[in-house]
């Protein structure tokens, strides 16, 4: 018999390790204090509302989902025990703590005789697979995307049948936000499960993927696959998300369609080079990728740091997309780059503060994407926006939401105000604010002076100048 340990990897069908093998299967789900320590209420939110789907799958099949608390190692050693199995397996970790967790749990079963399997997962190509030619990992996304597109991907494959599965004699409850020492989230949180997933994918693909190329780029409307949830918690499989992309292209209409549905596929190969440069440089959640000569100055400004969290810093872009995130535990790709860009460039803040901010509030952090989005914008990263190129958030909003109807949607205040009006607000004097939207901030920063700052700052760290 064999324990299956799910990870992110909470559905029942394209889980390889999962349907691996012929032994039978009793599925858990361990709750680890170590892990939770990192986590936040969104995420734990989600997860606990896909595991009842998942149950409800396995329960349909007269089998269960053992949902048990405790450290890992010490939990799946006592159930492998209790339930007489001869292997344990799981989908293979990529970052730092979660590798060295493996490990720990492979060693603690190996003291008693019991199989560790892992089983590669979580991306299409395992990191070591796509390298130079020199054998090195890539650092340079470009270069990775080309290899990527190029190599074959295994299709997804069916879940186990229902005579794989035991009947562990037991419910287990999946314990409330509380037990676990959770507030309920702020934010409505998606739903969660393998089923809205597959919901989401096949909405997606099809028709929305088709003006994927131009409509990404517009927040307001909400033209992305918000799959981003669903593949950090592994509610769908990468290969069905794969596969049912490439059904897509073969239907897209004619060569635009077509090239919207690969503009797509090399956002999914992002997300793998991102995990590629996390498990060859497990540093990156707290370090910098990219060595300066000197240290970055980054600033500490608590009252600025309050106000880009709350949404208040008088820059309506950057304030729709962080009450988005309070109110959704999400923002769209282009104000995340935005938001992320006026911390460090605007507030002259550190990228970790920003990182931690989104590690407790999005629903779909990890430490790859997130780290790897991030370090792009503090131009501390691989491949990263060179330290010269600052966006604007003004010219950044008026071309990205030139109807303001993205800002005027999260920011009450200026619902009534003309876009126009809106994407001049740092032009505009202090009386003229107050008679257009008396409620809302004028910028806390001037954005040309903080520019000059910032390059001040790259440049000394750069060794380019002292003062
Ligand atoms: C500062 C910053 C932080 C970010 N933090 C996260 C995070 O914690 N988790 C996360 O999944 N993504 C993160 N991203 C990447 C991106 O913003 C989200 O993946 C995307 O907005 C999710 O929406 P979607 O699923 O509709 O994306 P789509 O546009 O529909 O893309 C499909 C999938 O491709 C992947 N993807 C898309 N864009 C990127 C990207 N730039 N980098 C890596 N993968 C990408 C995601 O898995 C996404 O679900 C971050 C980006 C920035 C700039």
């Amino acid at each position: 018999m064999r324990l299956h340990w799910h990870r992110t990897d909470l559905r029942p069908s394209d889980n390889l390790p999962l349907v691996r093998g012929d032994d039978p299967i009793l599925p858990v789900y361990v709750f680890d204090p170590k892990v939770l320590a990192h986590a936040a209420p969104p995420r734990v939110a989600f997860v606990r509302d896909s595991l009842a789907t998942l149950r409800s799958w396995y329960r349909a099949r007269e089998s269960d989902l053992l949902v048990v608390r405790g450290e890992a190692p010490a939990e799946l050693a006592r159930l492998a025990d209790e339930y007489d199995a001869e292997t344990v397996s799981w989908a293979r970790a990529y970052s730092g703590l979660g590798r060295r967790r493996d490990d720990r749990v492979a060693d603690r079963l190996a003291e008693m005789g019991v199989e560790s399997r892992t089983v590669h997962d979580h991306l299409h190509h395992e990191p070591g697979s796509i390298t130079t030619n020199d054998g090195d990992p890539y650092q340079v996304y470009s270069y990775f995307w080309k290899k990527w597109r190029d190599r074959e991907k295994e299709s997804s494959v069916a879940a186990p049948g229902a005579d794989r599965l035991v009947d562990p004699g037991t419910h287990t409850p999946i314990p409330t936000l509380a037990d676990l020492g959770f507030d309920e989230p702020e934010a409505t949180i998606p739903p969660g499960g393998y089923e809205t997933a597959r919901h989401r994918l096949n909405d997606f693909c099809s028709g929305p993927i088709y003006d994927y190329e131009t409509g990404r780029d517009r927040p307001a409307a909400d033209a992305t696959s918000r799959l981003s949830p669903h593949l950090t918690h592994g509610t769908v499989g990468v290969r069905t998300v794969h596969d049912r992309v490439v059904s897509a292209r073969e239907d897209a209409p004619d060569e635009a369609a077509r090239e919207a549905v690969e503009t797509f596929r090399g956002e999914l190969a992002w997300r793998e080079f991102y995990h590629h440069v996390l498990h060859f440089n497990p540093a990156v959640v707290t370090e910098n990728y990219r060595d300066y000569e000197n240290d970055i100055e980054w600033r500490s400004d608590e009252e600025a740091l309050r106000a880009w969290r709350d949404g208040e810093t008088g820059y309506p872009i950057v304030d729709a997309g962080m009450r988005q995130l309070r109110e959704e535990a999400y923002m769209h790709n282009r104000v995340r780059m935005i938001v992320a860009s006026f911390l460090t460039k605007d507030l002259l803040i550190d990228w970790r503060e920003g990182y931690d901010w989104f590690r407790r509030k999005l629903v779909d952090h990890n430490p790859a994407n997130d780290n790897g989005g991030w370090q792009w914008a503090a131009s501390t990263g691989t491949d990263a926006q060179p330290y010269f190129r600052i966006f604007n958030p003004m010219t950044q909003g008026e071309r990205h939401d030139t109807d303001a109807e993205y800002i005027r949607e999260y920011v009450p205040e200026l619902r009534g105000v003309a876009p126009d009006r809106i994407h001049d607000w740092h032009e505009l004097s202090d009386a003229e604010r107050r008679r257009t939207a008396p409620e809302y901030p004028a910028p806390i920063v001037d954005h040309s002076e903080r520019r000059e700052a910032a390059l001040a700052m790259f440049e000394r760290a750069r060794g380019e100048r002292a003062d």
